[in-house]
């Protein structure tokens, strides 16, 4: 019997795998095989439009080439552990990232169900650390590969066609800092955005920042689509403690960067700053017409979104009264501002703004990790 003891052997090479491949990688790919450039829009035809991922299946390809292709790729997404469903339609996935790593997809469809927003993750967990943001509190634990960001787009492309509808908008607003992840999540958006793909309008495609600076300068340079800075305060005191990113990158500069990116984009492009309402922090009436004063001359729209609760929240932060946000809103309507307030969904399954921790399957270990962190934090402060 033939025993291969030949440990030298070179291991079996992995399969390249297409998901998230942008068309011009794609064509390069097949340029190495000697293939002309526009097999990879056929490919990208066959799975992204018709749902096919068996090579074997793609008839308008020469079998020689579809037996090579199954051999050295693949398109692979990252396997579902659960899903989740809100009384309000909010779905919730969670993606297996390798052990003891997860993250969080939420589709959130409007009451017509014409508009649904797919809100993805691009790391698991995020170094940032932003006082008010659950995900924060778990730490970065790595970043998605392009396949694994676009696989959670396409497993809420195939529930929504199941159901008759389409994913319309989608938000880098789930677990991580896109930014920070920057050619996974740039390939991502632009796969999102190919006809070819998912089709979707580079308004509609979004990637927001808790404000990496010069990355918000490569971001003009390297993709189409549109830009969301979580602000949250308009002076650098308070930004300091919220977005702790700020002690690097103050406001005058995150606000130079967004300018940039407007004069690199073009004149109907708008910046979005989404602002968290926090009780008794950053929702006074001064605040708001800070805040105006601040974005005057800056073309944008600006997204309340009220304080969503999690536990382990270490500060003790309060959702505003429904009077205060609704003054909030007004100054800033006042003020000229296009300014939106962003309804609390899926709250019911821990899905809303700041609630993605990736770990809904096992919420008791999550406490009990929250609490032993926080002990340790509260040690370090009284120390
Ligand atoms: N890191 C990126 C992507 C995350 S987006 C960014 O910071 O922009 C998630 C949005 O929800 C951000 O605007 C974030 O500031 C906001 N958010 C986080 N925690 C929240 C909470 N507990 N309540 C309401 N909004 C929250």
């Amino acid at each position: 019997m033939a025993i291969n003891i030949n440990a030298n052997a070179p291991a079996p090479k992995e399969r390249v795998n297409l998901l998230g491949m942008p068309r011009p990688a794609l064509a390069a790919f097949f340029a190495e095989l000697g293939e002309r450039p526009y097999r990879a829009e056929q490919v990208m035809n066959w799975f992204y439009r018709a749902g096919v991922d068996d090579f074997h299946a793609m008839t308008d390809i020469a079998k020689p080439l579809r037996t090579k292709l199954s051999a050295i790729s693949e398109f692979r997404a990252p396997p579902l552990m659960a899903e989740q469903r809100a009384r309000d339609g909010v779905v919730k996935w969670l993606a297996d990232i390798g052990p003891g790593r997860a993250v969080e997809t939420v589709l959130i469809p409007d009451a017509t169900g014409k508009r649904q927003t797919l809100c993805i993750s691009s790391q698991v967990g995020c170094a940032l650390d932003c006082s008010f943001c659950a995900t924060g509190k778990q730490g970065w634990n790595g970043n998605l590969n392009r396949a694994e960001i676009v696989g959670q787009a396409l497993q809420a492309q195939r529930y929504a066609a199941a159901r008759g509808g389409a994913i319309s908008n989608i938000v880098f607003m789930g677990m991580g800092e896109p930014l920070l992840n920057f050619d996974a999540a740039m390939d991502a958006a632009d796969v999102f955005m190919d006809d070819l793909a998912f089709g979707i309008s580079k308004r509609r495609v979004t990637v927001s920042t808790a404000g990496v600076v010069p990355r918000i300068y490569d971001l003009a340079g390297r993709s189409e689509a549109s830009l969301a800075v979580s602000l949250h305060a308009a002076d650098d005191a308070k930004r300091d403690v919220l977005v702790p990113i700020n002690r690097k990158y103050p406001i005058a500069e995150l606000l130079a960067a967004c300018r940039h990116y407007l004069r690199a984009s073009g004149p109907r492009r708008i910046v979005t700053f989404e602002y968290t309402l926090i009780a008794g922090v950053n929702d006074s009436a001064d605040d708001a017409r800070d805040l105006a004063r601040l974005l005057a001359n800056l073309r944008c729209k600006i997204n309340l979104i009220p304080f969503n609760p999690f536990p382990g929240d270490a500060f003790g932060y309060r959702r505003p009264a429904e009077t205060t946000v609704a003054r909030f809103q007004k100054l800033l309507w006042d003020a000229g501002f296009a300014a939106m307030r962003r309804t609390t969904r899926g709250d019911s399954i821990d899905a809303a703004c700041g609630q993605l921790t990736g770990s809904f399957a096992d919420r008791t270990r999550r406490r009990a990790r929250h609490a032993a962190r926080l002990g340790s934090l509260a040690q370090e402060v009284a120390a």
